[in-house]
C-alpha cells in the first residue's frame, strides 16, 4: 500500500531575485519545487489550523486540502488568522480554502466540510505526501492515526494548551505511531467519548479550550517547519536531503512559555498497539461508492465470510414495554430521540454489532447504511479468520 508521491526532485532550478519565493530559495538546501509539487492534507482548520494553513500558502506548497466539519463562531475570530465577522455561519474549511487562495492564487485547495471520525475514507489520504493534525481531541487523533496508517502516508500532530503545546511525527511503517503511546488516562476518555451509549450529539461537543493565538501560531510554526523539512528529506536532490534535520516516528518536540522551555522525546513501538496491522495481508480494489454495493454482494464478490467494523452498529431498539424494533444505525449517528421509544417515551435499550455476516438481515444493507465513508479501506474476514483488506477506490484490479 504504497501512497502516491511525486517523483524526487533531481537539481535545482534557479529562481530569480524578483520572483515570488526568491527569499526563501536563497536558503541553502532549499527547494520551492519539492514544495510547489508537495500535497499537504490539514485536519482541522481551527486556530491552529488557521496558522499551519496560512504558513503553507506563504510557502508556496502546490497542493492543500483541509477537512473540518464545524462552522465559524465569533469566539474563532480573536485567534483564526483567515476568518472575517463576515463569515460566521460559513463552514470553516470553505472559508479557509478561499483565503489561502486569495494569499496564493497558484495553490490547488480541496475544502472537505466533513466529520473525519466517520465520513473520511483512507483513500482519500492516500492521495497527499503527508497530513498535518490540527485537531482538539484524542478520538479524531486515534482515527486520523488509523487512517493514515492504512493509506500508508505519515502525519504530524500538533496540540495546544493556554500557555504549551506540542508537535509529534508519526510513520507507522517505520516506528511507533499516535496509538502506541496513548497513556491509560487517554484510553479513558477515547472510551468515554466513543461509548455506544453516549448519543451522536453529546459526543461531538468539542472541547473548550483555553488559548491565545500566540500559542498557536508557534506550534503551528514548528509544524510547518517539520513539515518542510520531512519534504526536503524525502523529495529534495540527493545532495542536499542531508541538510535537512527531521524527527523519527514518535518524536514529540514539547515547548512551553512559562517557564521557558522546549524539549524532544521519543516513544517506543508498543508491541501489542491494534493500528499496526499485519501488512501480509492480501489487498483487494473494487471500483465502487458505498452506496453502491450491499454487504451480501461484497462478501459473495470477495468469497469472504463478513465485514468487521471500527464501530458498532445497533441492530435493534428494544423497548421492555412495546417490544424490539429492528434497525441499523451506525454508532455515530445515534440521537438522543433514537434511545426513548416513540410509543411509551420508556428509554430503549440498543443491541449492538460490528461484525456483519454473510446472510444476517443487515447483509442486505448496503456498506453505506453501516456508515462506511467512500474510499474506505475495509476488513473483511472468513469463518476461520483469514482476513482481506478491501480498498473501495478509482481501479479495478487485485493485488495479491
Ligand atoms: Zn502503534
Ligand atoms: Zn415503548
Amino acid at each position: 500500500m504504497i501512497a502516491q508521491s511525486p517523483e524526487p526532485v533531481t537539481s535545482f532550478r534557479p529562481i530569480a531575485s524578483n520572483e515570488r519565493f526568491s527569499r526563501q530559495s536563497q536558503i541553502h538546501g532549499w527547494s520551492q519545487e519539492v514544495l510547489s509539487r508537495a500535497k499537504l492534507l490539514v485536519a482541522g482548520c481551527g486556530a491552529l489550523g488557521n496558522e499551519t494553513l496560512k504558513n503553507l500558502a506563504l510557502l508556496g506548497i502546490g497542493t492543500v486540502g483541509m477537512i473540518d466539519f464545524d462552522s465559524i463562531e465569533v469566539i474563532n475570530l480573536s485567534r483564526s488568522v483567515l476568518f472575517r465577522k463576515t463569515d460566521v455561519g460559513q463552514p470553516k474549511a470553505h472559508v479557509a480554502a478561499s483565503r489561502l487562495a486569495e494569499i496564493h492564487p497558484e495553490m490547488q485547495v480541496t475544502p472537505m466540510h466533513l466529520d473525519l471520525t466517520s465520513e473520511l475514507g483512507a483513500g482519500t489520504i492516500s492521495d497527499y505526501d503527508l497530513v498535518l493534525g490540527c485537531l482538539d481531541n484524542i478520538e479524531a487523533r486515534w482515527h486520523l492515526n488509523r487512517l493514515c496508517h492504512a493509506a500508508s502516508v505519515p502525519w504530524i500532530d500538533a496540540g495546544i494548551e493556554a500557555s504549551a503545546g506540542q508537535i509529534a511525527y508519526f510513520d507507522a511503517l517505520n516506528g511507533p505511531c499516535y496509538e502506541c503511546s496513548m497513556s491509560s488516562s487517554m484510553w479513558q476518555r477515547l472510551n468515554e467519548r466513543r461509548s455506544c451509549l453516549l448519543p451522536a450529539q453529546q459526543r461531538a461537543v468539542p472541547r473548550n479550550i483555553a488559548t491565545t493565538s500566540i500559542i498557536s501560531s508557534l506550534v503551528a510554526a514548528l509544524q510547518v517547519q517539520e513539515a518542510v523539512s520531512q519534504l526536503h528529506h524525502r523529495f529534495a536532490p540527493p545532495q542536499t536531503q542531508s541538510k535537512w534535520s527531521v524527527l523519527r516516528s514518535g518524536d514529540r518536540i514539547t515547548t512551553r512559555l512559562a517557564p521557558y522551555s522546549i524539549s524532544v522525546l521519543h516513544s517506543r513501538r508498543n508491541d501489542v498497539c491494534l493500528a499496526h496491522h499485519d501488512t501480509s495481508i492480501a489487498i483487494f480494489d473494487l471500483e465502487v461508492s458505498p452506496s453502491q454495493i450491499s454487504v451480501e454482494q461484497i462478501l459473495t464478490y470477495t468469497n469472504m465470510d463478513a465485514v468487521e467494523l471500527d464501530w458498532d452498529i445497533a441492530i435493534a431498539l428494544e423497548c421492555p414495554t412495546c417490544g424490539t424494533n429492528p434497525v441499523c444505525l451506525p454508532s455515530f449517528r445515534v440521537v438522543a430521540s433514537d434511545l426513548n421509544c416513540p410509543v411509551c417515551c420508556d428509554p430503549r435499550r440498543p443491541e449492538w454489532q460490528s461484525r456483519i455476516t454473510r446472510g444476517s438481515r443487515l447483509a442486505t444493507r448496503t456498506l453505506a447504511d453501516l456508515g462506511i465513508p467512500p474510499r474506505s479501506y475495509l476488513s473483511l474476514v472468513t469463518n476461520n479468520e483469514h482476513r482481506l483488506h478491501c480498498r473501495l477506490q478509482k481501479t479495478n484490479r487485485m493485488r495479491a
